[in-house]
């Protein structure tokens, strides 16, 4: 079977990294928006720490990570040696997961039931830590995404906030893979404006120029940066 896939380098992680950097802050200029307006998360995910390392030492402290397991093993020991790191959960969280992730996670963008709400509420409470939570939105309403639909949006952000008391912060989203996911951002957007929420984290490395003119403030950017995942 031949391999299409390499394994970056440092160097080259740092090079991509500088590169999607430039291209964000020139996504927001061209919109009219400062650079400083949208977040790049570096989605480090499948992973090393050695790989990590390349994007930490250009400065680099906002990352996503999809799963709970990794994301403990590899970045407890290194939130300890960088304690200003913002670690987003942008995968999906069992509710047996939820006493790790409100421990180790900053950001924990995949909130999308209720069952969820309320252990995270409960959660939290518990241990005092407070991370932020943005509401996943099924905006392609596709049968094996998760998120809350579109038309559930409205109510179940109100309840978050009401009868949990989450800090819910933002929306997020992952558009359909095989569309034009414009009208995906967009949506998620007017749904962030309805409930005044700061946060909308939408774009990935195919798309997250476009993303960032149709108003993300998160881009969540993987390959882009380390190059493509072998797992
Ligand atoms: C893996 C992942 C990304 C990064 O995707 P790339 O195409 O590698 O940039 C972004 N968002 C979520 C939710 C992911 O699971």
């Amino acid at each position: 079977m031949k391999t299409s896939y390499h394994i970056s380098t440092s160097k080259q992680v740092a090079t991509n990294l500088q590169s999607v950097r430039v291209k964000v802050s020139q996504a927001a200029q061209a919109v009219n928006r400062a650079s400083g307006s949208v977040s790049l998360i570096a989605v480090s995910k499948t992973h090393g720490c050695d790989t990590v390392r390349a994007v930490l030492d250009e400065g680099q402290r906002i990352f996503g990570e999809s799963r709970v397991q990794e994301a403990t093993s590899k970045w407890s020991e290194l939130k300890g040696e960088y304690p200003d790191i913002e670690l987003h959960l942008i995968g999906p969280l069992q509710t047996n997961k939820v006493r790790k992730a409100v421990a180790l996670f900053n950001v924990i963008q995949t909130l999308d039931s209720l069952k969820l709400a309320e252990s995270l509420s409960k959660e939290m409470k518990q241990q005092g830590r407070f991370p932020k939570c943005f509401v996943q939105v099924n905006t392609g309403e596709e049968a094996q995404k998760a998120g809350v639909t579109p038309w559930e949006a409205n109510r179940f952000i109100d309840t978050c906030i009401e009868d949990f008391q989450l800090p819910v912060f933002g929306v997020m989203c992952i558009p359909p893979a095989d569309l034009d996911p414009a009208p995906h951002f967009n949506l998620l957007r007017e749904i962030a404006e309805r409930h005044q929420l700061p946060a909308i984290s939408m774009g990935m490395s195919r798309d997250y120029e476009l993303a960032i003119s149709c108003g993300a403030t998160h881009v969540r950017v993987g390959t882009a940066i380390f190059g493509h995942r072998v797992v």
